[in-house]
């Protein structure tokens, strides 16, 4: 169960976050804040970024994916990363809170996948924040991962996980992509 359910990285309530002692924002890549292997960077991103860091957030990107594609957004964007991580396995966490000297406690974990990023970041006793996926494309291996996400997800929905709006309207999950419902 995430803490948080939310539309888009631009819903998380970063000053709430910073209040209550948050400071390390662990980051998914992938379909958290950019699509899958997509290399660009949107202005909108990089002003959320911005933002975050002004307040007192460290981000640092933790991916499953391979070091070349999370390597080049880290140089676009300046960020700390940790490659190959493999979430939901708690070494990446782990590390990441060792380079940053932040206790879990301070930290938040934020992405789009329930059995790797939130799994791994509450196993890490992190703050999860889940966010849903920018996009339906994705390498087969999530897309298998969904099937079992769906499941999982209609139960937390039973126990009272609030599914966030976007644009008006109620977002639904399907597993593979969230529809917006109209
Ligand atoms: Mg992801």
């Amino acid at each position: 169960m995430p803490n948080e359910f939310v539309a888009s990285v631009h819903e998380i309530d970063l000053t709430r976050l910073r209040r209550a002692g948050r400071r390390l924002i662990l980051c998914d890549l992938d379909n958290t804040l950019v699509p899958w292997n997509d290399p660009d960077v949107p202005e909108d991103l990089r002003s959320w970024i911005a933002r975050g860091q002004a307040m007192g957030f460290t981000f640092c990107i933790v991916s499953n994916n391979r070091g070349p594609r999370v390597q080049r957004f880290a140089e676009k964007t300046g960020l700390p990363h940790i490659a190959a991580a493999r979430k939901p396995k708690p070494e990446a966490f782990e590390e990441a809170m060792r380079r940053f000297s932040a206790r879990p406690e301070e930290t938040v974990m934020v992405g789009d996948q329930l059995l790797t990023d939130v799994r791994g970041g509450n196993r890490c006793g992190a703050y999860t924040i889940l966010v849903a996926p920018i996009h339906p494309r994705e390498w087969w291996g999530t897309r298998l991962v969904r099937i079992a996400e769906r499941f999982v997800m209609r139960r937390l929905l039973r126990r009272g996980l609030q599914v966030p709006h976007r644009g008006g309207g109620r977002m639904e999950g399907s597993g593979s992509s969230w529809k917006k419902r109209t």
